[in-house]
């Protein structure tokens, strides 16, 4: 949607350019601090549509910016899409945890940094889906009440903890999950699930749907994510 403001925080002024360049061209409006402290001000006083968020950064770094971000009410709701190096894993699965909506890898192409700006605004505009409504997503229909899952009319048989990552998952297709984020949306009384078992139950799962399963990406070194 045209018109919407990005914050780009990025210390090095030819990636700041190359993205300024990128998504001006697409109708956004974008702004752009070298530091975190500038950031989160600018954050406060501007209210981005999307802050465009460098994990590296002098001083207070990415992490804490969007730490600060997601702890204030003012700034809490602006989605976050983290741009972070190869090999930074275990940062990114800090920021998921932390709130950040998605996270692109440099070097980026244009194309890709497009593409995934959209996608978050799109998700973020989207009405949030009636946790008990049934689901059609990939092929796969999902009835909560039931707790039914259907794939080309045949009932496939889940576990109580297989159906409720399934369901955690496909409710939002392109989000990726750390498995602590897993384990935290299905957890109930009755779901003693360790973040490890995440990783045993969805073999199982993609099992049980056979070439639907691969609609459940394993993003490495960070979590899983229904294809969108
Ligand atoms: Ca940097």
């Amino acid at each position: 949607m045209a018109g919407e403001t990005i914050l780009a925080v990025e210390d090095e002024d030819d990636i700041a350019e190359l993205i300024r360049y990128n998504l001006e061209r697409e109708g956004y409006r974008v702004v752009t601090t070298s530091t975190g402290e500038a950031a989160v001000q600018e954050a406060v006083r501007r209210t981005p549509n999307l802050v465009l968020l460098d994990l590296m950064l002098p001083g207070v770094d990415g992490l804490e910016v969007c730490r600060r971000l997601k702890a204030d009410t003012r700034t809490a709701n602006i989605p976050v899409m983290m741009v972070t190096a190869r090999g930074e894993e275990a940062d990114v699965v800090a920021g998921l945890e932390l709130g950040a909506d998605d996270y692109v890898v440099k070097p980026f192409s244009p194309r890709v940094l497009v593409a995934r700006t959209r996608a978050v605004l799109r998700r973020r505009r989207a009405v949030p889906a009636d946790e008990t409504a049934p689901l059609s997503v990939g092929g796969i229909e999902i009835h909560p009440g039931r707790h039914e899952v259907r794939v080309a009319d045949h009932l496939v048989e889940l576990s109580a903890t297989e159906f409720k990552i399934l369901h955690f998952l496909a409710r939002r297709p392109g989000w990726v999950f750390t498995r602590y984020q897993i384990v935290d949306g299905i957890r109930g009384p009755n779901y003693p699930v360790t973040e490890r078992s995440v990783d045993v139950q969805i073999v199982a799962l993609r099992k049980k749907l056979g070439t639907h399963g691969k609609l459940i990406e394993t993003i490495r070194g960070v979590g899983y994510r229904f294809k969108e």
